[in-house]
């Protein structure tokens, strides 16, 4: 199939071969087909706190920074690391500190040491800024008062940064009545303080003061936010508590903050679980516009879908706004990897009626695995945005 607006290449990624694995995997992908692009998957905590944040809720000690950088690599065997610490509660010695230190620890194309910190206010959350590089200003709410003002004080000064909400169903939950589809592309789906996917989800943040503010709550808001992972550990050891995995052309700072910003991201429980997925060949993170015209050639849609678990798989689910639409539970080749293609018709699917004229709607889809030992992934979603017709 050639690329048209509605169908392209997939691209290759470096952790499956298709010509060595079992004949059902090949399915999902045409292996007599070239690819688009290479990209290779990155694991790393987008969101550790060293010794500079100190924090009521945890223990003595949260690690220096190079205690810290030195546990990502070596022992969690990460190739990235966000050190987020609290802005409000640094001094510019310690942010100077902080950069020369993340320099420091960045070795071309083995470990990434990415530039961050967190910024928060109670009555807006809190909201991590990732830089693209590490000659950067410390920016917290004393220096700019709301989310809003962030992003315009980010344009103004020309500053490449992008900012990630979390723990935004929880005490101190985030303001996600407002985000910025350029400059906020990804939600931290889980942390050390639990599931934030949607309310009753498996693992849900221990806090139960809201039903609402869940990642799906703001995807059904029609933001187009991605998913990412971070401890949010304020322990010394940062990578147990929840990863994110980013799909990027080598392992730099300026390539994993594009894909960051294309939002070619998958967020885990902690285990290194690897999750391809694609629609039409295009991967997660993609946007597809369509019309009511268009539907006979976007549809149905081919969702492609691979996996390679830590742990014996349990199932893997197709969620399209909020609902899942697909389970696989059996796979025929070895339990901790999945690998196919399933068609999604244009109809409504939740079973409950079909209306086969019922096109113009927009849609988000996303992929979640769930393994035996209770780790989970989810990738970030593919958008299908219906166009009125002018
Ligand atoms: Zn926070
Ligand atoms: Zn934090």
């Amino acid at each position: 199939m050639s690329d048209d607006r509605f169908h392209r290449k997939p691209w290759r990624v470096n952790w499956f071969e298709p010509e060595l694995e079992h004949r059902k995997y090949q399915k999902a992908f045409r292996e007599d087909e070239d690819y688009s692009e290479d990209v290779s998957l990155y694991f790393g905590d987008l969101h550790k706190h060293s010794e500079i944040s100190p924090c009521a809720h945890v223990g003595p000690y949260n690690g220096s920074l190079a205690e810290c950088y030195q546990y990502a690599r070596e022992e969690a065997g990460t190739d990235f690391l966000a050190i987020a610490d609290h802005a409000e509660r640094m001094t510019e010695e310690q942010w100077d500190e902080s950069m020369a230190q993340a320099r420091e620890h960045t070795d071309p194309s083995s470990f990434v040491a990415w530039p961050a910190v967190e910024w928060a206010r109670a009555i807006h959350g809190h909201r991590n800024i990732y830089y693209r590089d590490h000659d950067v200003p410390l920016i917290g709410s004393h220096v700019v008062p709301s989310p809003t003002e962030l992003w315009a004080y980010l344009r103004e000064h020309a500053i490449d940064a992008l900012t990630i909400p979390h723990h935004s169903a929880r005490e101190l939950s985030c303001n996600l009545t407002v985000t910025d589809d350029e400059l906020e592309p990804a939600f931290e789906i889980y942390s050390g303080w639990g599931n934030e996917e949607y309310y009753g989800a498996p693992r849900q943040d221990t806090d139960r003061s809201f039903t609402r503010g869940f990642y799906v709550d703001t995807l059904l808001q029609g933001f187009k936010m991605g998913v990412v992972a971070g401890g949010d550990g304020h322990p010394a050891k940062p990578a147990i508590t929840g990863l994110t995995g980013i799909y990027a052309e080598d392992l730099s700072l300026p390539s994993l903050w594009e894909a960051l910003r294309q939002r070619r991201t998958i967020a885990t429980t902690g285990a290194k679980i690897m999750l391809d997925f694609h629609i039409n060949g295009f991967p997660m993170g993609s946007s597809i516009s369509y019309t009511h015209e268009d539907v006979p050639e976007l549809f149905p849609l081919e969702i492609g879908v691979a996996v390679q678990g830590t742990a014996a798989v349990e199932r893997v689910e197709i969620i399209e706004n909020g609902q899942v639409v697909h389970t696989k539970t059996k796979p025929r080749a070895a339990g901790d990897m999945f690998a196919y293609r399933w068609f999604l018709q244009s109809g409504p699917t939740d079973g409950a009626k079909v209306i086969h004229t019922l096109h113009n709607i927009s849609r988000f889809i996303y992929v979640r695995v769930t393994q035996v030992d209770g780790n989970m992934a989810w990738s970030s979603p593919v958008w299908l945005d219906y166009v009125y017709p002018a």
